[in-house]
């Protein structure tokens, strides 16, 4: 507009050269005419000369019959007498990229002069660093924004505790990086000395390309595919992504990944340990650049530490003995304690009483003041579980919101004292929240070693059946099976009866 204004043009026109450099496509013109066109042969007429010597070109004085304005319909120059082309070429060094030329021109006897010249070369210099500048800040967001999802993804994946949730942070965060059509966690492991990988997880743009139905699960031995080979070597492989699924062989033989054409397979090695690979695969050609795949390395790595640390969070979660949340012992002491009092009650001649119990409507505490108040109530349940039981007394979480109590050397009038006791004491708990104040009741079963059962499942069944009976008689209760036995026989002796 400006070129066109102040220089008293007939047409003012951009023309960008394509990626290939086979063609000039007008990028945006203000002309008198309507006879423009929007493509032009780089290699004819008056631009040609402009592009191939890349220097800018005047012609004066054209003549009606010129066929050299290749931008006109044509090429002819209808009124236009006079030319003035500038070619746009990156950075001022002799051999930057020729991006394109501005073709000015004009009706009547008034060449275009030095002055004209100058004001268009500079032009020329203003639309080269705008789209320098364009570029760049393009560039520079798109790594932002990627760099920002990794920074996302690593803290994410510092706080997935199980492999699970790893895989899964992993695959969200890769897909935030490149689009794919298919992803996949590979893990190895040995086994009598022989190494296999299992395709763990899988995530595809695809259901019915059919790679997520032929390859989750799938376990194959070490073999000289790209994941078992990218694993050996830690080395990303292949080199360049490229793919050609009827000749390469990803995971096995047998398993083809038909129409991926790009993949990369990113071995996961942490702490000097195989973990596995990590498999990222598109339709497209040429389908992962070489930022993303240096960024997907970093990921890479970044899921094999948290991989390995998922492994022993697992390792350590089977040898741990004490809840979490509660404190109190946890499931897997309970039922490894019981058979131990077993034996030494029968040792001794002892017997011993063994209490289940479990909060009322805990669903409803969860629903109405959130999760975080119920995690309270099952902290200071719990407290007061381990502050009013003796040191010989075997408190632990059972499950959710379930106990288990061992007390050994307790018999059942004992214990359902003792139950008693720890039922008012809960019940007298009394809790702040931002919806209010409120209070919780549980529900007990009791049942006694050796008479009521003489094996520990067993035990734990007549507890159970007890602590049921309770929450279908009013909950807030303690319930002791033997009491019970005769209505829960009946119970069990009716349809049999009815039969008959
Ligand atoms: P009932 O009186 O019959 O026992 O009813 P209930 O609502 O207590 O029983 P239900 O088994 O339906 O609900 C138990 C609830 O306990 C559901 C579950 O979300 C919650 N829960 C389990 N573990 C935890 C935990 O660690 N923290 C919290 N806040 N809630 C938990
Ligand atoms: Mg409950
Ligand atoms: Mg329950």
């Amino acid at each position: 507009q400006l070129l066109h204004t102040g220089l008293g043009c007939h047409t003012a026109a951009l023309l960008w050269l394509d990626a290939e450099g086979t063609r000039l496509v007008m990028r945006d013109a203000v002309s008198a005419s309507d006879a423009l066109v929007r493509t032009v042969h780089p290699g004819e007429g008056a631009l040609a000369g402009v592009l191939r010597r890349r220097e800018t070109v005047i012609l004066e004085s054209l003549r009606a019959t010129y066929r050299g304005l290749t931008y006109y319909e044509g090429a002819e120059p209808g009124p236009v007498r006079q030319f003035l082309g500038v070619p746009v070429i990156e950075s001022n060094g002799e051999d930057g990229a020729l991006l394109g030329v501005i073709c000015l021109d004009r009706t009547g006897a008034t060449a275009f002069d030095e002055a004209a010249r100058g004001l268009a070369q500079d032009a020329a210099g203003s639309i080269v660093r705008a789209v320098a500048a364009d570029r760049l800040l393009h560039r520079l967001d798109k790594s932002r924004r990627e760099l920002d999802r990794f920074y996302e993804a690593s803290r994410e994946l510092n706080t997935a505790l199980k492999p699970a949730d790893v895989y899964e942070v992993a695959l969200s965060c890769v897909g935030d990086i490149v689009p794919f059509d298919l992803a996949c966690v590979v893990l190895t492991s040995y086994q009598d000395g022989r190494r296999f990988h299992t395709v763990e997880r899988v995530v595809t743009s695809d259901d019915k390309a059919g790679w997520a139905a032929d390859l989750t699960g799938l376990v194959f031995e070490h073999n000289a595919g790209l994941v078992s080979m990218a694993i050996e070597m830690r080395h990303p492989l292949p080199w360049g992504g490229v793919f050609d699924p009827t000749r390469n062989v990803a995971f096995t033989r047998q398993v083809r990944v038909a129409g991926i054409h790009s993949m990369l397979v990113l071995p996961l090695v942490a702490q000097d340990l195989e973990v596995g690979a990590f498999v990222v695969g598109s339709t497209r050609r040429g389908g992962f650049a070489k930022e993303q795949r240096e960024l997907l390395e970093v990921v890479a790595n970044q899921v094999a530490v948290s991989l390995a640390n998922a492994r022993l969070y697992l390792e350590m979660e089977e040898m741990a003995t004490i809840d979490g949340l509660t404190g109190l012992s946890n499931r897997r002491t309970f039922t490894k304690t019981l058979p131990e009092v077993i034996a030494r009650s029968e040792r001794v001649g002892t017997p011993f009483s063994l209490i289940i119990t479990d909060i009322d409507h805990f669903k409803s505490v969860n629903d109405t003041y959130g999760h975080p108040m119920g995690d309270e109530v099952l902290r200071q349940v719990s407290a007061t579980f381990a502050q009013n039981l003796r040191q010989t007394d075997l408190p632990a979480r059972y499950g959710g919101e379930e106990f288990g109590v061992i007390l050994e050397g307790t018999d059942l009038q004992g214990a359902r004292q003792i139950a008693e006791k720890l039922r008012r004491m809960v019940e007298a708990l009394s809790f702040d929240s931002p919806q209010g104040r409120f209070n919780v009741c549980m529900s007990f079963g009791i049942a006694e070693f050796p008479v009521d059962a003489e094996d520990p499942n067993h035990l734990i069944e007549r507890a159970d059946q007890a602590l049921y009976y309770a929450k279908t008689h009013g909950r807030n209760q303690v319930r002791i099976w033997r009491d019970i036995r005769r209505e829960l026989q009946q119970a069990a002796d009716e349809p049999v009866r009815t039969v008959a």
